[in-house]
């Protein structure tokens, strides 16, 4: 048996598969064994899943073999589903199997948050991976599909209902308002038939930005025709129903998809790590509190900014800078040399409104619209895949066509 230090990284998203890639440029096979353990044998890029959900672009796309980018002979892949971490005996369950560590780095994404609304797990679609994503793609096609075939269905089966106006929402029905003409016509459908009517709780769609910018982000998707339905709270989700507002309206629909809101991978509740909305409260290195050996990133982590006493929002940017950190404090516990602390580099955002529209504020305030914002999205797109994948994985996954 091998008496190097064993470094075990749960989950092959932008925080894990970012590690594994740096601690392997960092530490020689003799200093280290690596092993990564993911649910699929290929990593998936989160940040394209609405797209995926719409049908505007193929799930091959947003996913690349985890093989094609990690040499399987330096890191042991192990391709399973994580179901608990026993801290106290420094080991992981796997649904086939377990596995043992020195260090942990605990990168297991997000779930869907449902806020316990009736019915809404049961009976709404979430954009959470490549297969609840090409769900939704199905699903849509599909109610044109019978649409046309039986004369009896009413209207209200083609229309697609997206609950919350977050990031996720409005990214989703920006490529809807792209699809839904081309399924129109696939279909023979009057496309004044079909309804794409956004519900939200809160006054704006979009709060984070300029009124301006969310502005212009409403009118493109209204003349594009989406509804939007503000200050309007979803108490219920039925079959083929969101139960909205005080009076209790009723707005049905052949397809609910519910973007409403996000929690930490639900394997930290199950470990007993203590939590913060259903996070856990990394150190300023990105251990978890109490566990000198365990590691926390990306949307597991609840990470406050010292400067403004809020957590930094769940993004693949910071997923992928807490990797970096980690991969370093992970040497440095090797080693035993001072960790390093944790600092968000902030590249700006970008909110995608379809192929060729967007609204963004980058580089400490310049404020993106239209044409420049789907650009800059797109050089993000690739940059993140850069960033895991390479040249070669940019050059077969990249958005690199142009518009
Ligand atoms: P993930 O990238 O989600 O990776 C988690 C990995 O763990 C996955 O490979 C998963 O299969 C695996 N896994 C999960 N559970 C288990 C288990 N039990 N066992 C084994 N493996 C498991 N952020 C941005 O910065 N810019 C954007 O433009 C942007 N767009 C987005 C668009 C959408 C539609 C969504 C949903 C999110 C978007 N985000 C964006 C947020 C961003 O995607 C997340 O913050 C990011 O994915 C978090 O990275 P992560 O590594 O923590 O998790
Ligand atoms: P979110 O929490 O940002 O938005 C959810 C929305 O749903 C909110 O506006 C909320 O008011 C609304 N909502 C919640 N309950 C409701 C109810 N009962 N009725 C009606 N509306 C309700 O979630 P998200 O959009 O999934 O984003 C999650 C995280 O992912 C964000 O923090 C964001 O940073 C990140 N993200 C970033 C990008 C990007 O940078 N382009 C894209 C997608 C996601």
């Amino acid at each position: 048996m091998s008496n190097k230090p064993k470094i075990v990284v749960l989950g092959a998203g932008y925080a894990g598969l970012k590690t594994t890639r740096e601690l392997t440029k960092m530490l020689a096979p003799e200093e280290a064994d690596i092993v990564l353990v993911n649910k699929h044998n290929y990593h998936y890029e989160t940040t394209w899943l609405h797209e995926v959900a719409a049908g505007t672009i193929n799930p091959n796309q947003a996913r690349f073999m985890i093989s094609d980018v990690i040499n399987p002979n330096r890191v042991r892949l192990i391709y399973d589903a994580v179901v608990e971490v026993d801290k106290e005996d420094q080991r992981v369950i796997l649904e086939n199997g377990e596995i043992t560590y020195d260090y942990l780095v605990i990168a297991l994404g997000f779930e869907s948050n449902t806020f316990g609304i009736k019915g809404m797990e049961e009976n709404a679609f979430a954009i959470v991976d490549i297969d609840s994503s090409r769900l939704i793609r199905e699903q849509i096609e599909l109610q044109f599909a019978k649409y046309r075939a039986d004369e009896d269905l009413n209207d209200s089966a083609l229309t697609i209902l997206v609950g919350g106006a977050g990031f996720t929402g409005i990214e989703f029905i920006g490529e809807l308002a792209e699809k839904v003409p081309q399924l129109c016509k696939k279909y023979d459908i009057d496309r004044r038939k079909v309804r794409i009517i956004n519900v939200e709780a809160m006054p704006s769609i979009l709060p984070m930005f300029d009124k301006d910018l969310v502005a212009y982000a409403m009118k493109s998707l209204e003349d594009r025709g989406v509804e939007f339905r503000l200050g309007a709270t979803i108490n219920e989700c039925t079959e083929d129903s969101f139960i909205i507002g005080e009076d209790n309206e009723e707005i049905k629909a052949g397809t609910i998809v519910w973007t409403g809101g996000v929690t930490g991978s639900s394997v930290l509740d199950k470990s007993g790590f203590e939590l913060t909305r259903g996070k856990v409260t990394v150190d300023g290195d990105l251990r978890a509190p109490g566990h000198e050996n365990i590691f926390v990133l990306g949307d597991c982590a609840w990470v406050m900014d010292e400067e403004t006493n809020k957590p930094y929002p769940p993004t693949a940017q910071a997923a992928m800078q807490h990797a970096d950190t980690c991969a370093y404090n992970i040497r440095a516990l090797l080693y035993g040399e001072p960790l390093q602390k944790f600092e968000f580099n902030d590249r700006g955002t970008v909110a995608s409104l379809g192929v060729t529209d967007g609204i963004g504020n980058v580089f400490s305030g310049t404020q993106l619209k239209g044409k420049s914002a789907a650009a800059m999205k797109k050089v993000v797109d690739n940059r993140s895949i850069f960033l895991l994948g390479g040249t070669k994985i940019l050059l077969k996954k990249g958005k690199i066509r142009p518009f």
